[in-house]
């Protein structure tokens, strides 16, 4: 394809037309070793793109009737290297409508993937919830909520959306709601905040935390096993 194109050299040296004179020329064509200006090669209505968008160059260049590729020459590796195209204008607006609506195509295809990703943790919120429940049945319901909601935030690497907290591993479940307990209804906050070291508060606080988790157990022993 590029065979049939025009090729347009950006020359090294001031060069000038042979047939206009005018010069020094950025862009050029030669004919029968002669340079020629692009004007009056009838490429002068032609605009420049410049190599490096694949989809852009593709399609300005298949929607352009006439274009032509642009090369220089590296004198160091002794060969022509490809500068970019020139291309009709309107067919570069044209490519660039295309690529702008393959990007917001592509910011639309994102956003679906998000809203499915946010209905995927719904699910697991959901599922702890179920499950924090189903350990403390005597629990107010809102609470359960909230610990599952916490545990299974987005990105936090809690328990609800590690694998164990999928797997809905009752251990990592329990430790969910021992954390929620420990900061909501134990003075455990405030004594670190107090200095006292934190393996100390723990141990502090631990039969608080026993006798609600206690509580919240209460009519496990009335639900088959
Ligand atoms: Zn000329």
């Amino acid at each position: 394809m590029d065979l049939v194109a025009p090729v347009v050299v950006e020359p090294l040296r001031r060069r000038r037309c042979s047939e206009c004179r005018r010069g020094p020329l950025e862009r050029m064509i030669v004919e029968y070793g002669r340079p020629v200006c692009l004007d009056c090669a009838d490429l002068g209505h032609l605009v420049f793109l410049r190599r490096g968008d694949t989809a852009l160059t593709r399609r300005a260049r298949e929607r352009s009737a006439l274009w032509a590729v642009v090369v220089r020459h590296n004198r160091r590796r002794t060969r022509y290297e490809r500068q970019g195209l020139l291309v009709e204008e309107a067919a570069l607006a044209r490519a660039e409508e295309a690529c702008l609506a393959d990007a917001e195509a592509r910011a639309r295809r994102r956003a679906r993937d998000a809203e499915r990703r946010a209905v995927r943790d719904a699910g697991i919120t959901e599922a702890l919830r179920a499950e924090i429940l189903l350990l403390f049945p005597a629990m107010p319901p809102e609470r359960a909520a909230e610990i599952a909601a916490h545990a299974s935030a987005k990105g936090s690497g809690r328990v609800g959306r590690t694998a164990a907290g999928r797997a809905l591993d009752r251990g990592a479940v329990t430790a969910a709601v021992r954390a929620s307990v420990r900061h909501v209804d134990t003075p455990y906050d405030s004594l670190l905040m107090s200095g006292v070291p934190r393996h100390q508060a723990r141990t502090r606080v631990g039969p608080a935390i026993d006798t609600v988790l206690r509580t919240w157990r209460a009519d496990t022993r009335t639900r088959p096993a």
